[in-house]
């Protein structure tokens, strides 16, 4: 019950073109279910073999969206079924992703993942990255994949300013790129905590877990 008040209170923030990811990483399948019967479809995991086992367990008209770091030996394991992949952060991953993907004659969506906190560096590639990735004559190769935009994580910090300038300048080189490459058409950012801040700054779809489903 509390899942679906959640639920329509966050969908009630968002604007009509703006995606909900419900984040159910560590949830078990009847608190997922809660959200399914309250019309939910798109959920988020972070850890693909996890993402797996919930695939197996739940109705086949969820859709499935890897969130978390993509570790590439597993990628093979969602390839069947996954329907959009938040954190790119290599060529060779798309590379592999591609791989996968073409062995089930499919194209899989992807992100790629902005490195735009500031004390966090390990994951993400920087705009110019990002750039290279986008012009390069390899991506043409890649058939069975398909760029279609942008995932970012803000600063862990309360600093709502600092949240805010983080969300724009990612908004802004997501509308530059766009220019140049008509068929970007998602920028995920925003969580539990800073979805609000993410909507205002251009995000097109917003990863929530804790304010639907409770705290880990
Ligand atoms: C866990 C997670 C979320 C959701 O976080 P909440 O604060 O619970 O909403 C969003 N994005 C990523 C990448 C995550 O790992």
């Amino acid at each position: 019950m509390l899942i679906k008040e959640n639920l329509k209170h966050i969908k009630k923030q968002l604007p009509e073109e703006v995606t909900l990811v419900a984040v159910s990483k560590t949830k078990p399948v009847q608190i997922i279910l809660e959200a399914y019967d309250a019309g939910q479809r798109i959920f988020g995991e972070n850890k693909i073999q996890e993402m797996v086992d919930k695939y197996d367990d739940l109705p086949k008209d969820i859709k499935w969206h890897m969130i978390g770091h993509l570790q590439r030996n597993k990628v093979k394991y969602m390839a069947h079924f996954v329907e959009l992949i938040h954190g790119v952060d290599s060529f060779k991953t798309l590379m592999e992703i591609n791989k996968q993907a073409q062995k089930h004659q499919r194209v899989i969506n992807c992100l790629l993942q902005v490195r735009i906190a500031k004390e966090d560096t390990k994951f993400g590639l920087s705009f110019a990255e990002i750039e290279n990735i986008l012009t390069s004559n390899e991506l043409k190769d890649l058939k069975h994949i398909r760029v279609i935009g942008l995932m970012g994580m803000a600063s862990f910090t309360n600093d709502l300013d600092q949240i805010k300038a983080e969300f724009k300048s990612l908004n802004t080189f997501f509308r530059e790129l766009k220019t140049l490459h008509p068929s970007l058409n998602t920028l995920s950012t925003g969580m539990s905590g800073d979805f609000e801040i993410a909507i205002e700054c251009g995000s097109t779809m917003v990863r929530v877990g804790s304010a639907i489903f409770g705290s880990r």
